[in-house]
This record gives structure tokens, C-alpha cells and sequence, in this order.
């Protein structure tokens, strides 16, 4: 049990990568929150905790809404005590070029992927301080380090993301927050398997690009992902912050 006792909420945590972080965290121990706006799916990743005596709670979270924000962290407060842990992974893809993005979906994806982050964790601060120090995980990208083609509002946004772990580690040092970033490469999600069926020839595309571009050879599963997270917000992690750690099968590594 490497969380015991922790309080984690986890944005867009129904679904891919944020309900895997949820449920492992939950069977690691601790108080999940998950902070989503899809609330049915959500509930039933509770149900499904709740059912292996897990400690877990929904609460409807738009990460572009501060005043949701304020009362994800209420409800956090008044469920279970306080906050030790903010996994913020709620994110939106969209597979455009620079010059076809219209300024309507560059803010949506900039609110979500960075400014919501940047919320949430501004947020969480001064509730993670009051138990005395704890982590924020940032669930960037391997597109915040390296360049797609079509793709470019959320490239911007993940390479924000992973600049903001780093300037946010500095900032929290002191206070005993570690801050983190994973960067995952093509994941198997509703967001990883939308991007696939997007593509004009899916079985090709993931033989002759995905599986190619990952030098492991294949896509990642959600739960690979979780494990790092997990990592990085337990104490296991104890020294390790303003890290920028890929989970991409060697994709950057080439
Ligand atoms: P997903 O689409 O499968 O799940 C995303 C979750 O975020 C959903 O539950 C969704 O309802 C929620 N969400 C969306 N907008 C939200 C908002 N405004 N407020 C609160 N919740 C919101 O995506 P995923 O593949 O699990 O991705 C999770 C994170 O990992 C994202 O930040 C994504 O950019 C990143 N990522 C994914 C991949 C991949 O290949 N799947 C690769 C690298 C990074």
C-alpha cells in the first residue's frame, strides 16, 4: 500500500489513462477523487472501487471552471479530509495542422490541456501545503517534445505543460510539493483508439506508424502509464521533482 492515508483527485478520470491512475491509486490505498465532466462513466468507475473496498468519490469537473475547481477541492475536504495528491490528466487531442486551427479550438485545447493544469495546481497548493507537502503529477505528452505534423494546438499545449512542471517544481521546492510530468507516447484509450479510427487506414496506421515510430514496437497500455504516475506520486519518488519522464516505448529516444 504506497498511498495509505493520501488523498488523490485525478482529472478526467472516468476513462483511458486517468481511471487506470484512479483505480491503481485506489488499490494503493488511497482516497480517490474523480474530477470529470463525463459524470455517468465516472460514477461507475466509483461503483466499481467502492465494490473492492476502495475509497473513491465523483464530482463534476470542467478543469476550465474554477469555480468547479474550488468545489472539486471541497469536496475533497469535507469526503476525506484534504488533498496530498493532483494527478492532472484531463486533456482533449485534435488532429488539425497550424493553419487550419481555428482560434475557437486553439483556446479549447490551450483551456483544457495547459490552463486547466495550471488551475488545478494553483489550486491545490496551499491545500497539499496544509498536510504538509505531497505531489502533482502532470500528464503531458511525448507531442510536448517533439513536433507532429497536424497537431499543432496540442503540441503547444503538452510543451507548455512540461515547461510549467518544471517552473512549478521550482516554485513548490520549498514547500514540499514535488512536481512531476510523464509524457506518454500513443496510448490504447477512447482518446488513443479515436485517433486511430480517424486515420484514412487504421490497420496501416499502426502498423507502419505507430508500431514503427515506438521502438518497442506497439502502442502502450493505459495501466503502463498509471504505473509511472503511481510512482511519481508516491514516495518512492521522494527526490525526484521537475522530472520530465517519457513513457513512450523509446519513441523520443531516437
Ligand atoms: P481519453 O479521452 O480517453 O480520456 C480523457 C478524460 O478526460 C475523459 O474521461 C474526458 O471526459 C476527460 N475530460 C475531457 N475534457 C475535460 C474537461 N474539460 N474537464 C474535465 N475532464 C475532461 O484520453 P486519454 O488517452 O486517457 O488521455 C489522458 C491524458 O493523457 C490526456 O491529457 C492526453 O492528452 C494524454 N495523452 C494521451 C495519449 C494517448 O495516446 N492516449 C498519449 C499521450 C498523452
Amino acid at each position: 500500500m504506497k498511498l495509505k492515508d493520501k488523498v488523490a483527485i485525478v482529472t478526467g478520470g472516468a476513462m483511458g489513462i486517468g481511471e487506470a491512475t484512479a483505480r491503481m491509486l485506489a488499490a494503493e490505498g488511497a482516497c480517490v477523487v474523480i474530477a470529470d465532466i463525463a459524470d455517468s462513466v465516472a460514477k461507475k468507475v466509483v461503483a466499481d472501487i467502492s465494490a473492492t473496498k476502495g475509497q473513491a468519490a465523483q464530482v463534476h469537473v470542467d478543469v476550465r471552471n474554477p469555480d468547479e475547481i474550488e468545489a472539486m477541492f471541497t469536496l475533497a475536504i469535507e469526503r476525506f479530509a484534504g488533498v496530498d495528491i493532483l494527478i492532472n490528466n484531463a486533456g482533449v487531442a485534435l488532429a488539425k495542422s497550424s493553419t487550419d486551427t481555428t482560434l475557437e479550438e486553439w483556446e479549447r485545447v490551450i483551456g483544457i490541456n495547459l490552463t486547466g493544469a495550471w488551475l488545478c495546481a494553483k489550486i491545490a497548493i496551499p491545500h497539499i501545503v496544509r498536510r504538509g507537502g505531497g505531489a502533482i503529477v502532470n500528464v503531458a505528452s511525448n507531442a510536448g517534445l517533439v513536433g507532429f505534423p497536424n497537431l499543432a494546438a496540442y503540441c503547444a499545449s503538452k510543451g507548455g505543460m512540461v515547461q510549467l512542471t518544471k517552473a512549478m517544481a521550482l516554485d513548490c521546492a520549498k514547500l514540499n510539493i514535488r512536481v512531476n510530468a510523464v509524457c506518454p507516447g500513443h496510448t490504447r484509450t477512447p482518446m488513443g483508439d479515436g485517433f486511430i479510427a480517424a486515420q484514412s487506414n487504421p490497420e496501416t496506421f499502426v502498423k507502419e506508424f505507430v508500431n514503427v515510430k515506438h521502438p518497442i514496437g506497439r502502442m502502450a497500455e493505459a495501466d503502463e502509464v498509471a504505473r509511472t504516475i503511481l510512482f511519481l506520486a508516491s514516495d518512492d519518488a521522494s527526490f525526484v521533482t521537475g522530472a520530465i519522464l517519457a513513457v513512450d516505448g523509446g519513441y523520443t529516444a531516437q
